[in-house]
């Protein structure tokens, strides 16, 4: 077999860590593989997919703003996929069809899982974007039992979320300025909004750090830092804290093995991915 090829398809996308963190884990297990980023806009998402698939591309990620447009592009849909309505990997087969799969609802899940108790979670969840629903649809495949509350500066786009996973999760909506009650009253408090991202990192979801205690588990999905304001406060008042670069590899990890059908090699692709980030944002 000559070299397999893969890439990550986005606008804009030359920010991306996929290329150095895949880069990294083909080389390590010695496979004749590569890892690009293309730069697809929106009115050329159909052609870039087919054509990336005519070329002979065994995979693709797809980050922003395509997760939702390839979704029906795809001949089948994974339970995730079609669940969280947005894909994130593609998987071109021998035959020329193509599988959606959405490796962010797993990955956050892996990412985060190992750190929660067993009971039935009560989680605050800030931001109501495609991070946030992939937060909802992992919970309400593997953890159904949780109570969700979801907190958006804009409540009509939480109410969309609330109505959209209603038959599958237990999900509240709360306003923005009850934010700080909502969040000290979760086991597991998550951030799914861009506050807090590199370089505005004195943005932060809470205003103090008074909703953040010892027992409770607190996550950022930005990983730019890799410790935000968000989680500094948090680890200070004694809360476990989860950083969001777990997530970026744990969902790299999983299209790994959907391409290659055996297991990447996480530590050394997050290795990879903090040299990519310290190289580019200094
Ligand atoms: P998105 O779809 O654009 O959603 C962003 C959310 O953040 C929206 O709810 C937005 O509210 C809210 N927001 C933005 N600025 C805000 C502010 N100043 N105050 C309050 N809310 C604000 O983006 P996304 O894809 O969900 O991504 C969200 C974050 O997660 C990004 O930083 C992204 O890098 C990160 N992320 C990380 C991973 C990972 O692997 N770790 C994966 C996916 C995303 P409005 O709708 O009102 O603007």
């Amino acid at each position: 077999m000559g070299k397999q090829w893969y890439g990550v398809m986005g606008d804009p996308v030359a920010h991306s860590v996929s290329p150095a963190m895949m880069n990294a884990a083909f080389g390590a297990l010695g496979l004749d593989a590569v890892y690009l980023a293309f730069c697809v806009s929106a009115s050329r998402v159909e052609e870039a997919v087919r054509g990336l698939g005519a070329l002979g591309a065994a995979g693709v990620n797809v980050t922003i703003p395509h997760k939702q447009a390839v979704l029906a592009l795809a001949a089948s849909q994974s339970a995730e996929a079609q669940l969280a309505g947005a894909a994130n990997t593609l998987v071109f087969t021998g035959e020329g069809a193509i599988e959606a799969h959405n490796t962010d609802v797993g990955g956050w899940w892996q990412s985060v899982s190992p750190s929660l108790p067993d009971c039935a979670l009560t989680v605050a969840l800030v931001g109501a974007g495609g991070a946030a629903r992939a937060v909802l649809t992992a919970l309400a495949l593997y953890r159904p039992d949780s109570r969700v509350c979801v907190i958006a500066r804009d409540a009509a786009k939480a109410r969309r979320l609330q109505a959209d996973f209603q038959n599958r999760l237990l999900v509240t909506v709360c306003l923005w300025h009850e934010r700080q009650a909502a969040i000290a009253a979760s086991h597991l408090a998550v951030n799914a909004t861009s506050l807090g991202m590199w370089p505005n990192t004195a943005g932060c979801a809470v205003t103090d750090a008074s909703c953040f205690h010892r027992g409770q588990v607190v996550q950022d999905l930005v990983y730019t830092p890799l410790e935000t304001r968000w989680l500094r406060l948090a680890r200070e008042a004694g809360a476990t804290t989860v950083d969001g670069l777990g997530m970026l590899v744990q969902q790299g990890a999983a299209a790994f093995q959907l391409w290659l059908g055996q297991s990447a090699p996480a530590t050394l692709m997050r290795e990879a991915a903090v040299a990519a980030l310290c190289e580019r944002d200094g």
